[in-house]
């Protein structure tokens, strides 16, 4: 079902739904909020957390106990003292409790699901509200690089926009009702790759948007081709982006990259402003971050958020596995949103080396440093202290190439680690076509990861 004209009808009834005046008027209120102060922030999330919390105890039984009797101004503490962390395991656990009217879902609400990267996926009921307002969230932030409706982008996803057997260009879709370039990723090959370069470079947009994963995999063809496209933004989101990423993405594909965090939770949501800082949305959610305690931490710990606009089914402090740390100061770029650390991922994607602590991914990188001819690459723990490294080569890969990367693990990265190399012709997506850098499949880890802390 890719064809030209299901195309047209799908991006015509998006553009009717998503681009409406209403969601016009949703992007003007909350460009209106860039410009108010930590205390005028402060009660505005008083108020929708105040919302939240009675929804969630009038809707859902799992909250019936708690008094609903308490202000706007208590919202907070009722908050941190009577509502318990949840997680996905909670959900799964409750279904009856915590989804609305007993967990059948009304046709009006929309159903997310999570990609499930480990264990089962997980369904979200979501209003019609709450779909037309993370859109002009996002919108928000795509005019922090000075972008309008009108403009021309590229988006380069995991959408399936031509068929997988499609050999003769277009790889993409222009979608007219929103001056959208829609390419495949599917064709991000030495075959096809140099027709979507050029199709890029005459359009020149102003912004694109992509998963890390695929935009590397363009600039990679790109550097290999010697050619360099100059996107002047870059909106990366869905996957960690990774430095080695980031580094090659900016040499070669965009001037600046500006990333996003968000899940099919809807719980949190944060984005990259002009001056690089990764701002939390504080009219999206309220969000906390917890140690393995679940006590609030300035510390690095779990990401905890509490829907404001989701009022088909409110999750009130519902914990991530994604961890991260709050940034102390401001920014140059004037918003009082609060900062956090780049979030590196997930902990169930992490991987750890001989001594058993957590190697950060930006530590794993150098194990590619030098090292060449490599089209896509995976790392995996795959035992205690035993890596795999699958890598899809280009046809120049050679034995010097892998010794190189096998030494460069034992002298910059771990020396006890146990590496196999194991060459791939490809290497697969998850099923919403997003890419897992690192990946962690030890039956153990895995299980830790799935229950709750
Ligand atoms: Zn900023």
């Amino acid at each position: 079902m890719t064809s030209q004209l299901t195309n047209e009808l799908r991006f015509a009834t998006r553009a009717l739904l998503r681009d409406n005046w209403l969601c016009q008027s949703s992007l003007r209120k909350l460009r209106r909020n860039e410009q108010l102060d930590s205390e005028q922030l402060d009660r505005m999330q008083a108020r929708y957390l105040h919302k939240t919390l009675q929804t969630a105890i009038a809707r859902l039984p799992f909250y019936s106990h708690i008094s609903p009797a308490f202000s706007v101004d208590e919202a907070r503490d009722v908050l941190h003292t009577l509502f318990p962390i949840i997680t996905k395991e909670t959900l799964l656990a409750n279904p009856a409790t915590l989804y609305p009217h007993g967990g059948a879902r009304r046709p009006w609400e929309a159903a997310g699901k999570t990609s499930g990267t480990t264990g089962t996926p997980l369904v979200i009921y979501r209003s019609i509200e709450s779909l037309l307002l993370e859109n002009a969230f996002v919108k928000r932030h795509w005019t922090w690089a000075g972008y309008e409706d009108g403009m021309p982008r590229a988006t380069l996803r995991g959408d399936m926009v031509v068929g997988l057997e499609r050999k003769e260009p277009p790889f993409w879709f222009w979608n007219r009702y929103n001056q959208q370039l829609l390419l495949s990723s599917r064709h991000l090959t030495s075959a096809h790759v140099g027709a979507i370069i050029d199709r890029l470079e005459s359009l020149s947009p102003p912004i694109m948007q992509a998963y890390p994963s695929t935009a590397f995999t363009l600039a990679t063809y790109l550097a290999r081709s010697k050619r360099q496209l100059r996107i002047p933004h870059v909106f990366t989101a869905s996957e960690p982006l990774y430095p080695h990423q980031r580094e090659l993405i900016l040499e070669r594909l965009g001037l600046r990259i500006m990333d996003m965090y968000g899940m099919a939770e809807r719980v949190a949501f944060a984005t990259q402003c002009e001056h690089g800082e990764m701002h939390i949305n504080p009219d999206y959610s309220y969000v906390e971050i917890v140690d393995e305690q679940g006590r609030r931490t300035d510390d690095y710990g779990y990401v905890v958020g509490t829907t404001f606009h989701n009022q088909a089914m409110p999750l009130v402090r519902y914990r991530l596995s994604d961890r991260t740390r709050w940034k102390p100061g401001r920014c140059a770029c004037g918003r009082s949103f609060p900062m956090i650390e780049s979030v590196t991922g997930k902990y169930e994607d992490s991987i750890t080396g001989s001594n058993a602590a957590v190697v950060s991914p930006s530590v794993l990188t150098f194990a590619f440093k030098g090292v060449e001819h490599i089209r896509r690459s995976q790392v995996a723990q795959v035992g205690p202290a035993r890596w795999e490294v699958r890598l899809v080569p280009f046809p120049e890969f050679s034995a010097a190439d892998q010794n190189k990367l096998v030494d460069n693990i034992h002298t910059l990265v771990d020396p006890h680690v146990d590496v196999k190399v194991v060459l791939a012709t490809e290497l697969p997506d998850t099923a919403a076509g997003k890419f897992r850098w690192v990946v962690n499949e030890t039956a153990q880890h895995t299980a830790a990861a799935e229950s709750p802390h």
